[in-house]
């Protein structure tokens, strides 16, 4: 017998995959990220800053009482294997705090499922089905991996161009499919869809025997008008999928909880968790319940986080919304402002070239964006500004470099 480190005849290996996996893509946005640190080295030779509005992540620290709490369930032996589906501590405190801060009645623990933050509540979601349909702008990850990885059909419905809903798009589009992905507050345009059109949705989506995934990662950035969440409606079509990512800046604790009143739904989803996973680790669930339980700290630490955010929106607003040929939306909520170039934008241009032409331009004036192509088909002249960690002088900073290229 040869020694396993010599083998003798070689069939060539096979080179593709399961599509479930071959056709998942990288966001362009982690190469975008990559280029803006690589052209930050060379920018602030010229001594300014640059601005890095490309990213989501968040500039604040997790609050002291959240941190205490994962250190506490660490001294209390909670290192084991945890419950699939989430430990009852932690079920019980969402759904206790969703009736407080929802109005959400007649929940129980069964109905929530503890996910590695809103990702896998969501890319188990859409593997529930094999057709869906969402608006567009949406976030990339929609897009680029939960589709392909679940393999299913999914159609984008384009907002209007002031990102109003046209219903009639909705009804076509979710006729004969099996669900409509809803987020609310929107990545990327920061839209907070208002009670009466989230109602028409619903009765749309209901009468057609249609699901609704609904996506809340922003629903606690919140600066105008008010986030009514779908984990109040009392039916077994919604599934709305939460994550502490945003809501207290703990994006790394990959923590999050997914909302069904459908039992056999909550059901395929714990199966799914324990299949990828087998859990959230209870320590940082016990952190979470906390987070929860402890009303009072969590809405002081969130306040304080939506009024930086408040005055880093009004700041760039104000800045770029007599700029000529730029169309602009104040976003309502979470933390991205999505204007529109296209009568910046050469008419002649096309393609990839004007896809990335405002992109660019942002770019050598030392301002990293995501350009729109990446929120799907039909927002490529609008360009996504993230505020989630700029400080306002450095907003204002950017604002003038805006007005000298758009004057
Ligand atoms: N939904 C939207 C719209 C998001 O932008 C994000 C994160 N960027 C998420 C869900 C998921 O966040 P996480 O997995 O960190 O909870």
């Amino acid at each position: 017998m040869n020694p396993i480190t010599e083998t003798s005849s070689v069939t060539p290996l096979r080179n593709t995959f399961n599509p479930a996996m071959e056709d998942i893509r990288m966001s362009p946005i982690v190469s975008i990220s990559e280029e803006a640190r690589t052209r930050a080295k060379e920018f602030e030779k010229s001594g300014k800053p640059f601005v890095f509005f490309q990213r989501g992540e968040i500039d604040f620290p997790t609050p002291g009482f959240v941190v205490d709490a994962a250190k506490r369930g660490l001294d209390l032996g909670l290192t084991k294997y945890p419950k699939s589906g989430g430990e009852d501590f932690f079920k019980e405190a969402v759904a206790k705090r969703l009736r407080l801060d929802h109005g959400a009645e007649g929940l129980e623990p069964a109905h929530v499922i503890a996910t590695y933050g809103g990702q896998e509540g969501l890319e188990l979601s859409f593997k529930l089905f094999k057709s869906g349909a969402g608006f567009s702008p949406t976030w990339s990850c929609a897009l680029e991996n939960f589709v392909p990885f679940a393999q299913l059909d999914f159609v984008e419905v384009p907002l209007n161009r002031d990102f109003s809903v046209d219903f009639d798009r909705v009804e076509s589009a979710v006729r004969g499919r099996e669900f409509f992905y809803l987020n609310n507050p929107q990545n990327p345009t920061g839209k907070v869809f208002t009670e009466d059109e989230l109602a028409r949705i619903v009765d749309i989506c209901t009468r057609h025997g249609v699901f609704i995934i609904a996506d809340e990662a922003y629903e606690k950035i919140i600066y105008d008008g008010r986030h009514v969440s779908m984990v109040r409606v009392p039916q077994e079509n919604v599934i709305t999928v939460f994550t502490l990512s945003k809501t207290l800046s703990m994006t790394g604790w990959r923590m999050g909880y997914t909302v069904t009143r459908n039992a056999k739904v909550a059901k395929l989803l714990r199966l799914g968790n324990y299949t990828q996973t087998a859990g959230v680790p209870a320590f940082l669930q016990y952190a979470a319940a906390e987070a929860m339980n402890n009303v009072d700290e969590s809405r002081q630490a969130i306040a304080a986080m939506v009024e930086e955010f408040r005055r880093r929106r009004d700041a760039l607003y104000a800045g770029l919304k007599d700029l000529p040929r730029v169309a602009m939306d104040q976003p309502a909520g979470a933390f991205y402002m999505f204007p529109d170039f296209s009568e910046f934008i050469p008419r002649e241009m096309t393609g990839r070239e004007r896809d990335h032409y405002v992109y660019e331009l942002l770019m050598e004036n030392g301002i990293a964006s995501v350009y729109g192509a990446c929120f799907g088909k039909h927002f490529g002249d609008n360009v996504r500004l993230s505020f989630s960690a700029t400080p306002v002088p450095v907003i204002h900073d950017a604002v003038e470099r805006f007005r000298r290229i758009f004057r």
